[in-house]
């Protein structure tokens, strides 16, 4: 893998749009490996020759062509036929246009099969050029097309499923009302189109989901056109579904907008971030799987997962699934309503110890319980402190009672952090106080507590 890693504003993943002002880079979409981090910061491993090496990017596109299938071998594809195609010798045969033949096609493809009819006129007038369609799809100028090719004699027929058959020698057999016709001649057929062949593949690496025709785009298909569920990744084309064909400009305009607005900034869509407890998560992947948006992925260090807080769209799924409760909101804690004298305390020590207490020794106080005081963060000790004149306390576990190996251990490195903070600033590091015990201390929890809330109330 090479030692620095350059950084584009756009990779595309497929093929590039023409663009000048960003720098990018193209990948073959058969080359890529992992995708992690998110929009403003995504890594790409791919295979580069013999060896693995990596780019980073801030946005993806990916673009590739639809895969098609004719139903007739030999046929060819509207997508694909050009002048050649007419000016062929076999020029006098019938030309056979179908635009829809098991599906409906794409209104690109009526333009296409138009233009092809009114070119084939053009060329000789006297050719027979047939059109089969089920329903004719406007878009710019194909209701002057189709006026058109009617005054120059193209043969409409129109066609429910069922009405029209293609035999394997290319013959075509079309029944509808009193009309019986048997055809042959040079035959082009819009063919059936299908998401790219690696679309599967690129959804694992990017971890988003398919919609039920295999495209990576369901949401907002109009509004949004190319807008995946993952922040920072685009899809077009043979990746996004068959009116990809039909607004191919439009979507390449709009996809380089916004890629060229993130490059400006991109925020977090909440102002509460998800957070997971590294001494809680098991990795079983439940999170990573139901996230809707690609936005975990796993921490290989801590070996726990990690929530991307620009990725993250705050739907709260991996909250409700993690078996283990190990996913949490900044919020939680904020939400409790503050007084002079809180308390936060673990719920396998100082909960357990309150209640074996003869009394309750935090009768007064205003008591916050967490799974493991690790979750606490310095930023919810300033929130604590700035709400209120009081103090906060912090109950954590000793090492021999701590559930979570080391959760008594970064509250503290966390209390501490913050207490230099606070001197720094010139204000009081005795505000917050961080203390260990065991569930089975409850004598040592009343007197300590005594002696904090003396010392508070002085
Ligand atoms: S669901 Fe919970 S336990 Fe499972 S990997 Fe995600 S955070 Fe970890
Ligand atoms: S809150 Fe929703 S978007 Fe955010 S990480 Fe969890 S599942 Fe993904």
């Amino acid at each position: 893998m090479s030692g620095s890693i350059a950084h584009y504003d756009v990779a595309y993943i497929g093929q590039a749009l023409k663009e000048n002002e960003l720098s990018q880079v193209t990948l073959p979409a058969s080359s890529l490996t992992e995708c992690r981090g998110e929009i403003g910061n995504f890594t790409l491993s791919y295979q580069a020759e013999e060896e693995l090496d990596q780019i980073q990017t801030s946005n993806v596109v990916i673009n590739l062509p639809h895969q098609e299938e004719l139903p007739v071998e030999g046929c060819l594809s509207l997508t694909g036929v050009g002048d050649e195609f007419l000016a062929e010798a076999d020029g006098d045969k019938p030309l056979i246009i179908i635009q829809d033949y098991q599906e409906l096609s794409a209104a690109a493809l009526s333009q296409r099969g138009l233009k092809l009819a009114l070119q084939a006129k053009s060329e000789d007038p006297a050719r027979e050029v047939y059109y089969f369609y089920q329903a004719m799809r406007f878009m710019d100028d194909n209701d002057e097309l189709y006026e058109e090719a009617r005054r120059q004699e193209v043969i409409f027929l129109k066609h429910d499923l069922g009405e029209l058959e293609i035999s394997q020698d290319g013959e075509v057999f079309y029944s509808r009302e009193d009309i019986e016709l048997n055809l042959s001649g040079k035959l082009v057929v819009a063919p059936e189109l299908k998401p790219a062949a690696e679309v599967e593949r690129l959804a694992r690496i990017f971890n988003i989901t398919r919609g039920p025709e295999g495209y990576l785009q369901v949401d907002n298909v109009y509004l949004q056109p190319t807008l995946s569920g993952k922040r920072g990744l685009y899809v077009l084309g043979g990746a996004r579904g068959p009116n990809a064909l039909t607004y191919q400009q439009e979507e390449r305009e709009y996809t380089l907008q916004e890629i060229k607005r993130n490059l400006i900034g991109v925020e977090e869509l909440d102002e509460e971030e998800r957070s997971v407890d590294d001494q809680k998560c098991v990795v079983c992947y439940t999170c990573y799987r139901v996230c809707p948006h690609g936005a975990i992925q796993r921490d290989e260090e801590l070996n726990s997962m990690q929530i991307m807080p620009l990725a993250c769209q705050s739907c709260n799924l991996c909250i409700s699934r993690c078996p283990m409760g190990a996913i949490t909101r900044s919020g939680e804690i904020e939400e409790q309503p503050q007084s002079d004298r809180q308390v936060i305390i673990c719920e396998n020590s100082a909960a357990l110890a309150r209640e074996k207490a003869d009394s309750d020794p935090m009768a007064g106080l205003e008591v916050t319980e967490v799974p493991c005081v690790s979750t606490v963060k310095k930023e919810h000790i300033y929130q604590r402190l700035a709400g209120s004149e009081g103090d906060l306390l912090i109950l954590g576990c000793i090492s021999e009672a701590c559930k979570h190996l080391t959760g008594h251990d970064r509250c503290e490195q966390v209390v501490s952090s913050a207490k230099s903070d606070l001197e720094k600033l010139d204000l009081d590091p005795e505000r917050v106080n961080y203390q260990r015990l065991s569930p089975r201390m409850a004598a040592d929890l009343s007197a300590y507590l005594a002696d904090w809330k003396g010392e508070v109330l002085q």
